[in-house]
């Protein structure tokens, strides 16, 4: 049986790509499993989904916000009722097991609610005027239209918490999801549809960076950009973002160090390692890939971890029993042995894991070992950069200080976490990691919708998603001055002194 088409979703309508390709999406688990044909679209396909969200945002950004939030509501209500049946097609979509993408839904759903609650509040501000009979007050308006452009690895959260305090604020969007990860995004603006959003607001166009996402982020009626993916791929859309003085968010690599000190309760870093490390196949952007142990108890720590590493049940995540899926595709698992192969050449140690698995069950897929690299030291690229897979590295500490030097000592400033039962040094932890997020005793993974979410360094370029930090992106802020007075009045002059 063919795989079933997808088209663009243009001014309410589903339409193919004028290209004329598509480009198949396929289980990373299972390959002889094909979701569906998507679009490979190009520029011709990106203005006119541009052209239909510059149509739809004359009437929606004059919808009320209180009415905007009605359609987020129902949103999140059916997402509740189709919450099985979307985690089950994500999950052969992008790999990861069954809890983990019905928690991606999930985090579809608390978003929905969060940001509908919003089109009740969007505050702004009212202050004195300086001057008399005048009245001052900040409102937050609409930016506009909103290009999009998503990652695989959380393929409905990451569209939501950009489509939805964009939809409440009155914007209207175009969104390119991943090449590997269409249906999800699909399922999500379907929802949306079916919960009343007019035609047009929201527009889907499928395809690959450079063709499809290069020219949403050059479109001159696109007025901000809300980009998640890698710092590569970052730079190059701040740039061109940047060319067009366009407002733009960055959301980027990781490579987060989770601080096990000699006082720690073992036993549950243990249990936030496996999970920081091995959780959605190491594939997310808090992962926890440098776990710096105090050297008390390095020994017992990483014995312990390689166990548990090793007792891992890894294969299709349908399957209830499976605790870890595969990568997403060929280039992630060569990336893997890359940085495998780079670790040994530098001097470190591959613990447990560090192939890929090719034979009996795992044939047909992505799969590859959960992996622990001992020996490695601050400097290593190893310890550097981002592998984007399951393998974490284990570095060696003295003393606390170290171990928070080490844990800066890092291009990338998104999540951290840090262990022990000693307040004060937790406490200081808070103030001194470099990062957006930081855990104490508890991993690096598990961030909640309504708190800022967020890196520093080459991580981010300053913006959040998550929490009020979205609505700033996605609002201007407007200040109006009301003058009762009938009479020209200065500002800075005629203030009476
Ligand atoms: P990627 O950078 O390869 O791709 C991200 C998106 O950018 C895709 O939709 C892709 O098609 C598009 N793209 C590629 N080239 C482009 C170009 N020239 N112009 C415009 N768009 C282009 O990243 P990925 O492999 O999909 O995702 C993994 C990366 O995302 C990791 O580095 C991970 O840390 C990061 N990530 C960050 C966060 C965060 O919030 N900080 C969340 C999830 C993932």
């Amino acid at each position: 049986m063919p795989a079933k088409g997808y088209n663009n979703l243009i001014g309410g309508k589903w339409v193919p790509s004028r290209t004329g390709k598509t480009f198949p999406n396929v289980n990373p688990a299972r390959h002889d499993d094909v979701l569906g044909e998507f679009q490979a679209s190009g520029a011709a396909d990106i203005d006119a989904a541009v052209k239909a969200a510059a149509e739809a945002w004359k009437t929606w950004r004059l919808t009320p916000a209180p009415a905007r939030a009605v359609i987020l509501y129902r949103t999140g209500e059916l997402l509740l009722e189709r919450k099985e049946q979307y985690a089950r097609e994500m999950t052969r979509e992008m790999g990861k097991v069954l809890a983990e993408t019905r928690g991606d839904v999930q985090e579809a759903i608390d978003t929905a609610f969060y940001m509908a609650g919003e089109g009740r509040r969007l505050f702004g501000q009212t202050t004195p005027s300086e001057l008399q009979n005048k009245f001052a007050m900040s409102v937050r308006m609409p930016v506009g239209v909103c290009g999009m452009i998503a990652p695989w690895n959380f393929p409905m959260a990451i569209p939501s918490w950009k489509l939805f305090p964009a939809l409440v604020c009155g914007n209207t969007c175009v969104i390119k999801p991943a090449e590997d990860t269409p249906l999800s995004t699909f399922n999500l603006v379907q929802t949306l549809i079916d919960a009343g959003l007019p035609p047009g607001v929201v527009n889907i166009v499928t395809g690959f960076g450079p063709e499809a996402g290069a020219p949403l982020v050059e479109h001159p009626l696109v007025r901000a950009v809300s980009f998640t993916g890698s710092s590569e791929v970052g730079r190059i859309v701040g740039q061109t973002a940047a060319a067009h003085f366009k407002p733009c968010s960055l959301e980027m690599g990781g490579k987060n160090a989770m601080i096990v000190l000699e006082d720690a309760n073992l036993d549950l870093a243990l249990d936030g390692a496996l999970w920081g490390a091995f959780g959605t196949t190491g594939q997310r952007c808090t992962a926890t890939s440098r776990i710096i142990v105090h050297k008390d108890v390095i020994r017992d720590f990483t014995e312990e971890l390689v166990d548990r590493a090793e007792a891992l049940r890894l294969g299709d995540g349908l399957d209830p029993e499976i605790q870890m899926g595969p990568q997403i595709n060929r280039q992630q698992i060569e990336t893997s042995i890359r940085y495998c192969e780079i670790a040994k050449k530098e001097g470190a140690k591959i613990l447990t894991g560090g192939k890929p698995l090719t034979k009996g069950a795992y044939a047909k897929g992505h799969f590859f070992a959960p992996t622990v690299v001992g020996k490695v030291k601050p400097g290593m690229r190893i310890a550097q950069e981002e592998v984007f897979g399951p393998v974490v590295s284990i570095l060696e500490c003295s003393s606390f200080d170290e171990a928070l030097a080490i844990a800066n000592n890092i291009q990338y400033g998104l999540s951290t976490a840090i262990y022990t039962r000693d307040v004060n040094r937790a406490f200081r932890a808070v103030r001194d990691l470099e990062a957006g997020i930081t855990y104490v005793n508890a991993p690096t993974i598990g961030a909640e919708v309504h708190l800022p979410f967020g890196g520093v360094k080459q991580t981010g370029n300053g913006h959040r998603e998550g929490g009020t930090g979205a609505l700033d992106f996605y609002t201007t802020w407007k200040s109006v001055y009301f003058d009762y007075s009938d009479k020209l009045q200065r500002a800075q002059i005629d203030t009476g002194e």
